[in-house]
Parts: structure tokens; C-alpha cells; sequence
């Protein structure tokens, strides 16, 4: 036996000396992670060590039965300690400690010193384990002592299994597959009296960095800088240890040009070339491949006036151009910002935020300068912030309303339909505007599952109060561009209407046309190809406003168009608009389409708009967005 253990021994220190040596190799940034590799090693390598030790010493009769069992003491207090150093990389790992569970790191100590406890009393009380020539014999604390680390290892796998969310499932595989191997060698070793432990946590060591610390998953394919993971890891350490540190935001200016202009060959060469350059910056301590065309310099705790000068340094080489191979040199510009933190963020989910928030500011304001964050007026950003937060709540807390305004007809003369306009009422912020917090939903996202809370909302409203008995025919009901974007979105919106029992026909939707709506043409118009077969109308909402073009209500299947309030009001005040209206009108007339008038105010607004050719008026001539409630006796009080 002695001679396996001695050759697994020798494989596994081998093992370590090389991942040590690739340790100190590296282009090393100072994660959290890498540090835990570098430590799991020597730990690895000093147990391994011991073992060998203890068995040549015995072997040569250097040291007695109880000698040698001291120095196996040791040794199982190692292998108990790594088990914990383990468990407490894989809670941090799995971001477990992100929620305050940092009282399971306590408990693994704690098991850890009644470890080490039985470790130290058994070489003179033989109350854990006895070593000998033959292999070990269990005294009384023996079971607890397999039990000790048979929790340790179950606690391990349960911490992965309870947050295999928060990281890749092939990484879930691999920590779940090296601690399975572990326990299997050490039963194997507790059997067979081989040494494999050692060697079974190189292994585990080699797969770790196989599979979870590879550098190549840190590193920008094109700058070989270290990447924008790499910074996020990185970065989440250096808040985690609420260190002082500066950042230098650095993105080219108009980038596609460059690589319109020269090909994208020369961009990548000069972005390579001004990776390269950062890199040689002196006063920059760390720099990350942000993106492709944005690089983030790391300075370690300096005053804002020291980093304004670096900015400084590195704005004046782009005062100078940048040669390619092929061409006799290109000048390029940088936008650049300074970061203070923790004074600018303090973690780094914000930081992220106002570097994207406080880059585009600067890019209008400030393209090819350098701005200070700290400077800026970010009152805008942080209020963006609350809407979103008060959005998000209402959403959770199912508080969004819906108000109705109605719509009238002038053939019917009555109201044959309403728009449902959503209405945030926070209890911080107060009424929010639907023209304020929906182009915040828009920006993150909220869109999505707000517009479904209006939807419901509104087939709950047709379906409570016998809509279909009432004149209103239908309710109109305002889609985001973003909505028409998902795709098969439409199956959503048919769900909705068939868990309600509400027909196709008492639903329109309202789209406005913008300038995104291009941009993925073929979802939209999958999705209202769909809508529409199914036999929901569709409207063209804003009509004449910003972005309305002919070539639109051409090939889009509407059926109603509504005139945009601001163009019904100029109309009223400027000659040309109400002839261009009036034209509009009979366009839209001769192309049979409905057409409704937004922001119907006054009588004269009324009858003329209703000679000149419209037969729906919308306006608070008639009611402003209303409670269901009261719509209902809107409508009553008309019919
Ligand atoms: P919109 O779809 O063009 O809605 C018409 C807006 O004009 C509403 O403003 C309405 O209250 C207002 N309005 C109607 N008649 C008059 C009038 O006679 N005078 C004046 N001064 N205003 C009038 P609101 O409710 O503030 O909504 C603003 C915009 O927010 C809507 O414009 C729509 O684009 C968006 N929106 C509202 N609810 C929703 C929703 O549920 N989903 C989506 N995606 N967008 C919504
Ligand atoms: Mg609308
Ligand atoms: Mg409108």
C-alpha cells in the first residue's frame, strides 16, 4: 500500500506544482475566484505533503506509532479544512452570501473545529482514529466524525442545488461531479488504506480550472485584454471589500465609420492598437475590453484631480493618429468619463447604470472630451430610477388602473367605444403621467408585463360589466412597439381574450407607428398578421404626429385611423394645417378607412371636424379617461 500511496501522493503535488506555476503565469487580475484557486492548491499540496511525510517516516521507522499519528492528525485536519475552504468557495461561488446567509460559513467552521477536536485527542486517546502498519481502527467519536463531513459534503450539495440558478448549468454539473468524486475516493482511501485524497483534489483542482477559472473565459477574443465578465468578478470583489477605486470610461467615437471607411479588418487591428496602448498606461492599474469598441481602466485609490490628469494623458494620444498596415494613419476620437467609487456607485449593478447613463450623456454633450460623473446632472437618471421602481411595484402589487375615456359616433350617435388608458398612482411619487413612466416600461422591458396587466384588466372590465349588451362595442387598448416585438406575442394576447370569454371583435388595438417599429418589421408584422386573422381590429394611433408615413397605412391592415390631438388643434389655429387636415381626412375617407378625432376639447371642434368628414370624436368635449365605474354611467347616462 505503501508504494500507491506514494505514487498517487507524487502525481498529486505534481499536479498542484503545475497549477501553481500557471497561477503565477497568468495575466492575473485579483478575483475572488483565482484566489481561492491559488489557496485550494497549496492547501491541496501542503496535505499532500504531510501524508507522504508521515508515511515515508513511518515507513523507515523514523517516527513510532504515536509520532506517526500526530502527523496524521494534521494531515485529516487539512483534509477537513479544505472540505470547509470548499464549501465556503462554493457559497460564494453559487452568490450565496449575496443574501446574508453568511451564518452557513460560520456553521462549517464550527464543524471544522470539532473536526479538528477528535483530530488532536485521537493520537493519545485513540477516541477517532488509530493508524497502524495494517490500516486505522474507529474509536468511540469515529461515527461522528463521518458524520461531521458527511453534513459538510450534503451541505455543499444542497448550496449548489438551492442556487443552480445564478450560474451555468455545465458549472452545476462539474462542482456536483467533483464532490461526488471526492466522496467516492475518500471511502475508497477509509477502505483500502490508499492515500487518493490528495491526488482526487488535484483532480477536482484541474477541472475547476478546466471548467470554471479558465482564463479564456476572461479574456477578449480580439484586444486579449481581460473582458467584460472578467471586470464584472472583479469588480463585484473590489465593492465586496469596499475599497476606493476610480474608473476611466473610455468609447470611440463613431466606430462604424471607421470600420465603413478602412474595413473591418483595419478597425479590429486599431482597436487592438488601443488596447495595447491602455495597457501601457503607467497609472492605470487594470483595464477591461468593454464591449467592443469601449475599454474601463481600474485606477487604485486616486483623487479625481489624478485621474482627470490620466484621462488627460490618454485624450492627448488621440490627438495623434493611429497607423494601420495599409494605410498612412487615421485619426480617431474617445469619449471619456471618470467614475469615483464608492462615491459614484457602490455596487456594481449601479455602477453599470451610470456608466451607461452618464457615457450617452456624455457622447451628446461632451463627444471626444472628458466629463466627470460627479459633475453631471444625473437628477434625471435617479428619477428614471423611482418611476421604474414605482412601475415595478405596481405591477407586483397588481395596482396599475385603468381608466376609459369614451369614444362617440357621429353616425350612432352615441359612444360605440373607449380607449383604455392606463393611470399609476404611487404612494410616494403621487399620479404618474402614462407619456412619463411608459417610455421608462418601454426602455427596461416593464412594457411587457404591464401591457399584459392592461389587457386583462380591460377583458375583466368587458366581461364584468355585459359590455356586449351595452353600445360600446369595443374597447381600444394601446400596444408598445415592444410588445409586437416579442415574438409570437400574439398567442399571449388570445390566451388573455379566451381565458375572459372575450370576442375578437370587442377588442381593437391601438399601434403607433415609430422609428423602432422598422427595425424588426417581419416579428410585428408576424404578430399582427396573426391578431388580425383572428379578427381583432387594429388602429393607427397619433396619426400625423413624428414618425407617420404613407407607405405605413398601405401595407399595414388597419381599420381605424386616429388623428393625433396636436394636429386636430392646429388645425384650429394655422390655416395650411386645417386645409392639410381636411385633405388628410379625405384621403383617409376615399381609402375607407374609420377615422377617429384625438383631442376633441370644444363644440366647434366638434361639428367641424364631423363636416370635413371624421365619424368618431375623441376629447374631454365629451369625457375625459374615466374610472370603469364611472364610464359606466357615461354610457348610461348617453344611451
Ligand atoms: P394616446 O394613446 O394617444 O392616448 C391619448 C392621450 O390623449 C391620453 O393621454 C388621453 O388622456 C389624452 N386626451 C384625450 N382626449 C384629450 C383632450 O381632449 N385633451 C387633452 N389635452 N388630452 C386628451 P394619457 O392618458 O396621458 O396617455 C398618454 C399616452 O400614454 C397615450 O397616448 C399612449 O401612448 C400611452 N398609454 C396610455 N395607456 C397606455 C397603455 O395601456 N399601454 C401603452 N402601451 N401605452 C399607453
Ligand atoms: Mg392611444
Ligand atoms: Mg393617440
Amino acid at each position: 500500500m505503501f508504494e500507491f500511496s506514494l505514487v498517487f501522493n507524487l502525481t498529486a503535488i505534481a499536479n498542484c506544482i503545475l497549477m501553481i506555476m500557471w497561477y503565477f503565469h497568468q495575466k492575473r487580475i485579483p478575483l475572488k475566484s483565482y484566489s481561492f484557486f491559488l489557496r485550494f492548491n497549496i492547501y491541496v499540496l501542503i496535505a499532500t505533503a504531510i501524508n507522504m511525510i508521515a508515511d515515508i517516516l513511518y515507513e523507515i521507522e523514523m517516527v513510532d506509532e504515536v509520532g506517526f499519528n500526530y502527523i496524521m492528525a494534521l494531515y485529516s485536519f487539512m483534509i477537513s479544512f479544505i472540505l470547509v475552504v470548499y464549501a465556503d468557495f462554493i457559497c460564494e461561488y453559487m452568490n450565496l452570501y449575496e443574501n446574508n446567509k453568511r451564518v452557513i460559513k460560520y456553521f462549517f467552521y464550527l464543524i471544522l473545529i470539532c473536526m479538528t477536536v477528535i483530530d488532536f485527542l485521537s493520537p493519545a486517546t485513540k477516541v477517532g482514529f488509530y493508524f497502524n502498519r495494517s490500516g486505522y481502527s474507529t474509536g468511540k467519536l469515529g461515527g461522528i466524525y463521518v458524520l461531521l463531513s458527511a453534513v459538510l459534503v450534503i451541505s455543499e450539495v444542497a448550496v449548489i442545488i438551492y442556487r443552480r440558478k445564478s450560474v451555468p448549468a455545465f458549472n452545476v454539473f462539474i462542482l456536483i461531479l467533483s464532490i461526488v468524486f471526492s466522496s467516492v475516493m475518500l471511502m475508497v482511501q477509509y477502505r483500502f488504506s490508499i492515500a487518493l485524497l490528495g491526488f482526487s483534489f488535484s483532480i477536482v483542482c484541474l477541472s475547476l480550472y478546466n471548467y470554471i477559472f479558465n482564463p479564456a473565459l476572461y479574456m477578449d477574443n480580439l484586444t486579449n485584454l481581460n473582458n467584460k465578465d472578467c471586470m464584472r468578478s472583479y469588480l463585484d470583489y473590489r465593492f465586496g471589500r469596499d475599497k476606493q477605486f476610480s474608473i476611466i470610461f473610455i468609447a470611440m467615437d463613431d466606430f462604424k465609420y471607421i470600420n465603413k471607411t478602412y474595413g473591418v479588418d483595419v478597425g479590429d487591428n486599431l482597436l487592438v492598437q488601443v488596447g495595447n496602448y491602455l495597457e501601457g498606461v503607467k497609472e492605470v492599474d487594470d483595464i477591461f475590453a468593454y464591449g467592443s469598441d469601449k475599454f474601463a481602466a481600474v485606477c487604485n485609490k486616486k483623487s479625481i484631480e489624478d485621474v482627470k490628469s490620466i484621462s488627460e494623458i490618454i485624450q492627448s494620444r488621440f490627438r495623434h493618429p493611429w497607423y494601420s498596415e495599409s494605410n498612412s494613419g487615421i485619426m480617431m476620437s474617445a469619449s471619456i468619463c471618470c467614475f469615483e467609487c464608492p462615491k459614484d456607485a457602490q455596487d456594481y449593478g449601479s455602477l453599470i447604470e451610470m456608466i451607461d447613463y452618464a457615457m450617452s450623456m456624455a457622447k451628446k454633450t461632451n463627444k471626444g472630451g472628458i466629463s466627470i460623473a460627479g459633475d453631471m446632472d444625473l437628477s434625471k437618471m435617479r428619477g428614471e430610477k423611482e418611476i421604474e421602481k414605482a412601475v415595478r411595484l405596481a405591477i407586483d402589487r397588481n395596482a396599475l388602473l385603468v381608466y376609459y375615456q369614451p369614444i362617440f359616433s357621429v353616425e350612432k350617435n352615441a359612444y360605440n367605444s373607449a380607449e383604455a388608458l392606463v393611470r399609476l398612482n404611487d404612494e410616494k411619487l403621487g399620479w404618474i403621467s402614462p407619456e412619463e413612466f411608459i417610455p421608462i416600461a418601454e426602455k427596461n422591458g416593464l412594457i411587457i408585463a404591464l401591457g399584459e396587466c392592461v389587457l386583462r384588466s380591460v377583458c375583466k372590465f368587458i366581461r364584468d360589466n355585459k359590455l356586449s349588451e351595452s353600445s360600446v362595442e369595443y374597447i381600444e387598448v394601446n400596444m408598445s412597439p415592444v410588445q409586437l416585438q416579442q415574438p409570437e406575442y400574439y398567442k399571449k394576447i388570445i390566451s388573455i381574450l379566451e381565458e375572459y370569454d372575450v370576442k375578437p371583435s370587442q377588442i381593437n388595438i391601438e399601434i403607433t407607428e415609430t422609428a423602432n417599429m422598422a427595425g424588426s418589421s417581419d416579428t410585428v408584422y408576424d404578430n399582427i398578421k396573426h391578431i388580425v386573422d383572428y379578427g381583432i381590429t387594429l388602429s393607427l394611433d397619433d396619426y400625423g404626429s413624428g414618425y407617420s408615413n404613407l407607405d405605413y397605412i398601405n401595407h399595414m391592415p388597419f381599420n381605424i385611423i386616429k388623428i393625433d390631438k396636436f394636429i386636430v388643434w392646429d388645425a384650429f389655429q394655422n390655416i395650411k394645417a386645417g386645409i392639410t387636415l381636411e385633405y388628410t381626412i379625405r384621403m383617409l375617407n376615399a381609402l375607407s378607412y374609420n377615422i377617429v378625432a384625438e383631442g376633441v376639447e370644444t363644440k366647434e371642434q366638434k361639428e367641424h371636424l364631423a363636416n370635413i368628414g371624421c365619424h368618431y370624436m375623441q376629447g374631454w368635449y365629451y369625457s375625459k379617461a374615466v374610472s370603469s365605474d364611472e364610464f359606466m354611467k357615461v354610457i348610461g347616462k348617453a344611451s
